[in-house]
């Protein structure tokens, strides 16, 4: 029949498992978490970048319609003037042409800095939904990693509990209890082998009598530096001896 300390180190092995195959999948959740903030991010983003594009659109339209509108009046006002005998009302023609003049220049200057500002609008915008596509061509692959990583584990995952329902129905509830602390605490190794008289888990020399002690794998001996749970690992010279 296994010992205690022998359990306990079978234990060992299906709890790193479980640690390890666990945090692989926590990996991948995270990474794909990561990646959904960043393109919600991203969207803004593009929307932000869109709405100023738009904008200026829209303003080079009015712009448009503005400078259209003062042609026309202006050809009228034009072909108003040959018909005019009188010279007040001459002047007031002229001065309305002159005026519509100057909402014409206004018009193509502001359109001219628009239409600058149009080319960078629109690679910002381009830039943006790039920037968008392939986080989501990222977010893509990561959500496929953790679909398989899910396959390949998640059987392993369950397999491992029930083995460990197992093992816990054949381990001291007071010993599981101290292994448990130690596990937590001591970064998933609680349970550590002396090889050569020297503790694995923090290689430091334990002392001999502790040692041969330790090899009767009878009792439940903790490393005097690491407090760790320790057992005889024999190496193959040590157990030919
Ligand atoms: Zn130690």
């Amino acid at each position: 029949m296994a010992t205690q300390v022998a359990l306990l180190a079978e234990l060992q092995r299906v709890d790193q498992n479980i640690k390890s195959n666990s945090e692989a999948v926590e990996a991948r959740r995270s990474a794909l978490q990561q990646l959904d903030t960043q393109i919600s991010a991203q969207r803004q983003q593009v929307a932000t970048a869109e709405a100023e594009w738009a904008a200026l659109e829209k303003r080079q339209r009015e712009l448009d319609a503005q400078l259209t509108d003062a042609e026309s009046k202006t050809k009228d006002r034009r072909m108003r003037i040959a018909r005019i005998r009188n010279d007040k009302e001459l002047g007031l023609v002229r001065r309305e042409i002159d005026a519509l003049k100057e909402v014409m220049n206004a018009a193509e200057t502001e359109l001219l800095t628009l239409m600058e500002q149009g080319d960078q609008r629109r690679t910002a915008v381009e830039a943006a939904r790039q920037a968008l596509a392939a986080l989501e061509t990222a977010r893509a692959a990561e959500a496929a990693e953790l679909d398989a990583t899910m396959a390949r584990v998640a059987s392993v995952i369950e397999e491992d509990r029930s083995r460990r329902d197992t093992l816990l129905a054949t381990v001291d509830v007071d010993l599981h209890r101290r292994y448990e602390l130690i596990f937590s605490r001591r970064g998933g190794v609680a349970v550590v082998g002396v090889r050569s008289g020297t503790c694995q888990g923090c290689h430091m020399h334990v002392p001999p009598q502790l040692f041969n002690q330790i090899k009767r794998n009878e009792q439940i001996f903790l490393c005097p530096s690491c407090q760790r749970i320790l057992f005889w690992e024999p190496q193959d010279d040590e157990s030919k001896a």
